[in-house]
C-alpha cells in the first residue's frame, strides 16, 4: 500500500493503538481529540491475552505489566455459594493471565509512545461530523473550520460517535464505580477479579488495577452495580445507607468504603449494547467501540478496541487500495466480533437485570457445573477473549 494520510478521530486505546500501528506502516497519521489534555475517563479495565498480544507487538508488554496488576482468576460469589470461579490455568499449554490496569496508566503508556513517533496529536477538537471530499474524506468540528482532506478517516470516537448512524440500546442496569487504594489486610486477592451477588441486581466488584500514573500506591477499581433509573434515589438516600447495604453483602469492603466520604467519588456509567451493520463506508471505517460496544461484564471492550486496530493495518498492509483493505481487516474481526457481541447480549442479564429466574439457574446449575472440566476451559477461553481463535486469525498467536 502506497503512503496514506490518515486522520484518526478520538484518544482511547483504539486510536492510539491505531496511529502507532499506522504509523509503523509508514503512513502520515493525525489524530483528533476533544480534550484540551487528552485524558481517560473511568477507573480500571481488565486486559486480556487478546488485547495484551497486541500491546505486545507494540513493545508495550513490560510498562503494561509494571503498571498494572497480574489477574489469575476471576470468582464470584452469592452468600457461600461460588457461582464464579474462572482460572487462566485451566488454558493448559499458554501461559495465560489477564492484567487489571487503570485507564490513566494504559492512556500514558500509549500516548507517550504516540509522542515519541511525533505523531500529530489536535486536540480540543470536538468532532460532529465528516464529509466525503472528492475520493477522501474531512472532519468537521463544532466551532472549527473542517480539516482537510485524507485518504481514509477512522473512527475511534467510541459508543458515542457522531461519525455513525445512531444505533442499539441503553441498558437498564450500569454501575458506580470509584478508584480506591488498595487496602492492606489481606481481605481481598491481589491476583484476583472478586465480586458478591444478591440474584442479578446487586452485584459489588473488587478489580487489582495496579499503580497508576500520580499514585504512589497501588488501587483497586470498585463497582457497584446499578440500574440508570434509580442514581437519583441512590443519590437521595445518602452514603449511610448505601454502605450499609454494601457491608451486609460483603462485610471486608468496610476498608474500602472509609475511603469514600462523597458521592462524587463514585462515577456512574452507563452501558451500551450496539453494533454497525457494516464499519466501512467510503474513505471511512468504524474501529472499537464505535464499531461495537456492550456491558464490561465479559471485560472484552479494551481488547476488542486493540484487535481492531491490529486488523486495520494488517488490512490496509496487503493490498493496493484502501477500500479492499478496510474490506479486508473488517472480514478479519468480524467473526469474533458476532461471537462476543452475542456472548455478552447472553451473560448480561445473568449478572445484571431483575431476572429472579436467570441467578436461580447460575446458582443452582451454571455455578456446580462450572467448576468441571470440560467447562472450566470454555470459560477461560471465554474469559480470555480466544473464543472464535481471534488471534490465530490476525496472526498474532504465532508470535507469542
Ligand atoms: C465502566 C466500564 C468498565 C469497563 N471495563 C472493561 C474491561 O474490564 N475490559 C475491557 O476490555 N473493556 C472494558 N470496558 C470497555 C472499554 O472501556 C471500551 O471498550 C474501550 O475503551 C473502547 O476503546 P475506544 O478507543 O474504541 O473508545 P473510547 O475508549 O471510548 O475512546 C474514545 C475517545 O474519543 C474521544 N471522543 C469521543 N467523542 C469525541 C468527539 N465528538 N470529538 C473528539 N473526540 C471524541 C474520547 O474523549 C476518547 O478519548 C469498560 C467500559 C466501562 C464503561
Amino acid at each position: 500500500m502506497r503512503e496514506l494520510d490518515i486522520a484518526i478521530a478520538g484518544c482511547g486505546p483504539c486510536g492510539l493503538a491505531s496511529a502507532l500501528l499506522l504509523r509503523r506502516a509508514g503512513h502520515r497519521v493525525t489524530l483528533y481529540e476533544r480534550f484540551d489534555t487528552p485524558r481517560p475517563i473511568g477507573s480500571g479495565l481488565m486486559l486480556q491475552p487478546t488485547g495484551l498480544a497486541v500491546l505486545a507487538e507494540l513493545g508495550l508488554s513490560d510498562a503494561i505489566l509494571a503498571a498494572g496488576s497480574r489477574i489469575d482468576r476471576l470468582s464470584g460469589r452469592e452468600g457461600s455459594r461460588t457461582v464464579l470461579d474462572v482460572r487462566y490455568s485451566a488454558l493448559r499449554g499458554r501461559d495465560a493471565f489477564g492484567i487489571g490496569i487503570h485507564r490513566a496508566s494504559l492512556f500514558s503508556i500509549l500516548h507517550d509512545a504516540v509522542l515519541a513517533q511525533d505523531i500529530a496529536v489536535h486536540t480540543d477538537h470536538f468532532v460532529t461530523g465528516s464529509r466525503p471530499v472528492g475520493a477522501g474524506r474531512s472532519l468537521c468540528f463544532a466551532g472549527r473550520e473542517p480539516s482537510r482532506a485524507f485518504d481514509l478517516v477512522i473512527d475511534a470516537l467510541g459508543t458515542r460517535t457522531p461519525l455513525a448512524p445512531p444505533t442499539g440500546r441503553d441498558l437498564a442496569y450500569g454501575a458506580l464505580w470509584a478508584s480506591l487504594d488498595w487496602p492492606p489486610g489481606g481481605d481481598f486477592d491481589p491476583r484476583a477479579l472478586e465480586q458478591r451477588y444478591a440474584r442479578a441486581n446487586i452485584m459489588v466488584g473488587v478489580l487489582p488495577v495496579g499503580t497508576p500514573p500520580g499514585s504512589q500506591t497501588a488501587q483497586a477499581a470498585f463497582f457497584w452495580s446499578l440500574r440508570g433509573d434509580r442514581l437519583a434515589a441512590w443519590r437521595a438516600a445518602g452514603l449511610r445507607a448505601w454502605k450499609d447495604e454494601v457491608l451486609a453483602l460483603w462485610p471486608a469492603c468496610a476498608s474500602l468504603l472509609s475511603q469514600i466520604d462523597d458521592p462524587d467519588q463514585l462515577t456512574f456509567a452507563r452501558y451500551t449494547h450496539r453494533t454497525l451493520r457494516s464499519p466501512a463506508e467510503p474513505a471511512l471505517v468504524h474501529i472499537g467501540d464505535a464499531w461495537h460496544s456492550a456491558s464490561p461484564q465479559l471485560g472484552q471492550g479494551a481488547n476488542m478496541a486493540l484487535l481492531d486496530a491490529w486488523a486495520l493495518a494488517t488490512g490496509l498492509a496487503g493490498v493496493h487500495d484502501i477500500d479492499a483493505g478496510i474490506a479486508r481487516a473488517v472480514a478479519l474481526r468480524r467473526r469474533h466480533v458476532r461471537v462476543y457481541q452475542w456472548l455478552t447480549a447472553l451473560l448480561t442479564p445473568v449478572y445484571q437485570s431483575d431476572s429472579r429466574v436467570l441467578p436461580m439457574i447460575r446458582n443452582r446449575l451454571v455455578g456446580p457445573l462450572s467448576k468441571r472440566w470440560p467447562a472450566t476451559v470454555i470459560q477461560a477461553a471465554m474469559v480470555s477473549g480466544l473464543v472464535a481463535n481471534p488471534l490465530r486469525v490476525l496472526g498474532l498467536d504465532r508470535r507469542r
